[in-house]
């Protein structure tokens, strides 16, 4: 999903500016791609009404980096619809705190609680793990040897009844000090009844704080239906989204939120009892947009847009055709490149200059007062200032009229050793004479 939207992207990037045309593209393929990666139908065509009415808006459009813009904007609506905050999981002040996990077997349950009770347990916690799926025979031992791993308990009971495991565990909890449970429940390959009533049973018997629902991010377009099938009769307060490190295309975790409201809690990417991370709808966005990529690409749209005009400006300037802005922009950078003494000392005849005291920095300052009386206009065709002109500009910037002759001595001198230079350079790099 990330290469196509950066293809669609850098696109978009290598014009100018955009068309309605442009934008239509572009979102065409928006469309495809995320339908491509699973997202669900109903969800893609949402998602590209939304930020198909934002880019189209005049000031997307007209603007000097509409490319920039779009990205902007596909990456807010893409945070919109991975929920806009973080949902971090709250625990409430009910001890022992009851966490129950479903979903659909090999989800990735077991290997979520063990996560989930190591993070608690870094966070200053007491989890205890409860064993509660009791068909396939070995998921105790599976959890026994993720608990004992990160050294938390687990209470596995007779390995028979779920409902009354899961109450015996609350009670174990109590016993042993902890603070939190994490019930581990089983699952089915598919949506079941007898899978949901089994977790509606533990529900009603241990009352949990939260359900998370545990949804493998590969499922597909199908998880729409299985998450909504969990809502409908358990119903759950959050998803942890396993298997993130795979190559799980992402269009789940748009389409989760979207349709069913709960939030994305957590994702799951390895199997190392640390890989449980927060998740983070903004940080999601940008990863399913590949945004250190986009990133450098919007910056490469500024530089291109801003290498296009600069070459235009050097252009213009190599002709000898500077403009008053110009007189003053290459004032204020002498300024910079470490002061005027020392960029005129290193001139050709520089020094000189110097000893005659014709380079002066407060001068360059008085020159800049006045420039900034003139309009526009004036700045850009200085030969445009007559007498009455020059008359109004003086008293402008509060100086005689005879300043004003004087600086624009200096800025015609300049115009004609610019004109020199680069005729100069011209004729050294073998280019000739040009316009
Ligand atoms: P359950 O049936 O829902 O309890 O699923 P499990 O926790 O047993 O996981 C099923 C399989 O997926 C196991 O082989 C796990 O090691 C693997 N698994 C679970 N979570 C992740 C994950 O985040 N990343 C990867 N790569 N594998 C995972
Ligand atoms: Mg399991």
């Amino acid at each position: 999903l990330s290469e196509r939207l950066q293809g669609i992207f850098s696109g978009l990037r290598s014009k100018g500016r955009l068309t309605e045309e442009d934008i239509n593209a572009a979102m065409r393929e928006i469309r495809l791609a995320l339908l491509e990666a699973d997202v669900n139908f109903k969800v893609v065509k949402v998602f590209v009404a939304r930020t198909k009415e934002r880019c189209l808006s005049s000031e997307v459009l007209d603007s000097l980096t509409p490319a920039q813009n779009v990205v902007k904007i596909v990456l807010d609506e893409l945070t919109e619809l991975l929920g806009r905050t973080d949902s971090r999981l709250v625990l409430g002040s009910r001890i022992p705190n009851v966490i129950m996990l479903v979903g659909l077997q090999g989800s990735g349950k077991t290997t979520a609680a063990a996560k989930l009770a190591y993070r608690l347990k870094q966070e200053n916690h007491s989890p205890l793990l409860i064993a509660g799926d009791v068909y396939r025979p070995a998921a105790a031992d599976q959890l026994q040897t993720l608990g004992d791993e990160i050294g938390v308990r687990v209470y596995r009971g007779d390995g028979r009844d779920p409902v009354a495991i899961a109450k015996e565990g609350v009670q174990d909890a109590i016993d042993n000090l902890r603070d939190v449970v994490i019930i581990d429940t089983a699952g089915r390959l598919h949506v079941d009844e007898d899978m949901m009533a089994e977790a509606a049973a533990i529900k009603e018997a241990v009352k949990p704080d939260q359900i998370l629902m545990v949804v493998d991010a590969m499922t597909g377009q199908d998880v729409v239906n299985v998450v909504e099938a969990f809502a409908d009769s358990v119903d759950f307060d959050g998803v942890i989204m396993s298997k993130m490190d795979g190559d799980a295309r992402g269009g789940g975790a748009l389409s989760i939120r979207e349709v069913t409201g709960k939030p994305i809690k957590f994702i799951s990417s390895g199997e190392k009892p640390d890989s449980l991370e927060v998740f983070h709808p903004d940080r999601m966005a940008k990863r399913i947009l590949g945004m250190g990529d986009v990133v450098s690409l919007i910056e490469n749209a500024v530089r291109v847009q801003q290498a296009e005009e600069e070459e235009l400006e050097a252009e213009r300037m190599m002709r000898g055709n500077i403009t008053l802005d110009d007189f003053v922009m290459m004032n204020a950078q002498m300024r910079k490149m470490g002061g005027v003494q020392k960029l005129v000392s290193a001139l050709p005849g520089g020094d000189k200059a110097l000893a005659s005291g014709q380079v002066d920095e407060g001068a360059l300052d008085a020159m800049e007062v006045i420039i900034n009386s003139m309009t526009k206009e004036e700045r850009a065709k200085p030969e445009l200032l007559n007498g009455s002109r020059r008359a109004r500009i003086a008293k402008g910037a509060g100086v005689s009229v005879t300043a004003v002759n004087q600086m624009m001595k200096k800025f015609n001198e300049t115009k004609k050793m610019v004109k020199q230079a680069t005729a100069g350079m011209d004729a050294q790099m073998g280019r000739g004479k040009k316009g």
